[in-house]
C-alpha cells in the first residue's frame, strides 16, 4: 500500500534540504529522510543532518511528531570513480564546460534511484529534493527536464507512479531564506544558519551572519549572497 500523505525527502543537511525539510512537514503528515554517504569532502554534513533533525524536532514538536525514520545509504563506489573537488583533496576551479570541479557526474540520478529504491520498500512514492535550477552551480543534473526524465524512469522501472516535489526549483537563494521564515519564521531561521552546512570543503571554524563555511568556495558564495539579498 501506498500513501500520498507519506514522503520522503532527500536530506543532506544543507540549506537547501533543512528548507525543504520544514516545507515536507508543513504539508505532510509523515515524513522519513534520507542521506547519502558518497566520500563526499564535506563529510561533516552528515553530523549536521542529524543535528538539523534533532533540533526541528525539539523546536517544532508538532513537526517532529511527523518525523519518521532517517535512512543512511553507503554510496562510497560514487566518491571512488568520481575525481571531483567534492570527492578529493584537490582545488575548486572551473573546467572547460564552464562547470565547478565540484559536479560530480550524475549524482542527482544515482540519488534519485536510490531514494525511489528505500522509498518502494516503505510504501511511499512521493520524494522531495531541494534541487534548484535558478540560483545554483550550474549542475545539469539539476534541471527540471532532467529530473522529469529521471523520475519518468523511475516509475516505469518500479512500476509506481513516482512523483519528485522541488520546492525551491525557481527560487534565488535568498528566495529559500524566505521560505524558511515563512514556514517556521526566526526559529527556523536560527537553525538553518547555525546548524545545516553547505561548504563544500567542510569548514566549521569559522562562523559568518549566515552560518559556518570557508567563506570562499561556490556554495559559500552562493549561501552568504543570497543571505545579504534576504538581509537586505
Ligand atoms: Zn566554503
Amino acid at each position: 500500500m501506498t500513501d500520498g500523505s507519506k514522503a520522503l525527502i532527500l536530506f543532506s543537511g544543507g540549506q537547501d534540504s533543512a528548507t525543504c525539510l520544514a516545507w515536507a512537514l508543513d504539508k505532510y503528515s509523515y515524513v522519513e529522510t534520507v542521506g547519502f554517504n558518497y566520500e563526499q569532502r564535506h563529510a561533516v554534513e552528515m553530523d549536521c543532518r542529524k543535528v538539523v533533525l534533532e533540533s526541528v524536532s525539539q523546536v517544532f514538536p508538532h513537526w517532529g511528531a511527523k518525523l519518521g525514520q532517517d535512512h543512511i545509504v553507503d554510496l562510497s563506489a560514487l566518491g571512488a570513480i568520481s575525481e571531483t573537488s567534492l570527492t578529493r583533496d584537490v582545488e575548486i576551479i572551473m573546467d572547460e564546460e564552464g562547470l565547478p570541479s565540484t559536479f560530480v557526474p550524475g549524482r542527482n540520478l544515482i540519488f534519485l534511484n536510490f531514494a525511489a529504491a528505500v522509498a518502494y520498500r516503505r510504501g511511499i512514492t512521493t520524494l522531495i529534493g531541494g534541487m534548484c535550477e535558478a540560483d545554483f552551480s550550474g549542475y545539469p543534473d539539476c534541471r527540471k527536464e532532467t529530473l522529469d526524465a529521471q523520475m519518468r524512469a523511475i516509475s516505469l522501472g518500479m512500476d509506481k507512479s513516482y512523483r519528485l516535489e522541488t520546492p525551491l526549483m525557481h527560487l534565488s537563494k535568498a528566495g529559500a531564506w524566505k521560505l524558511a521564515e515563512k514556514l517556521g519564521g526566526q526559529k527556523l531561521i536560527d537553525i538553518i544558519v547555525e546548524d545545516s552546512h553547505t561548504c563544500y570543503r567542510g569548514a566549521r571554524g569559522k562562523r559568518f551572519d549566515w552560518g559556518y563555511g570557508c567563506g570562499a568556495c561556490p556554495a559559500c558564495e552562493l549561501r552568504s549572497k543570497g543571505w545579504a539579498e534576504f538581509v537586505a
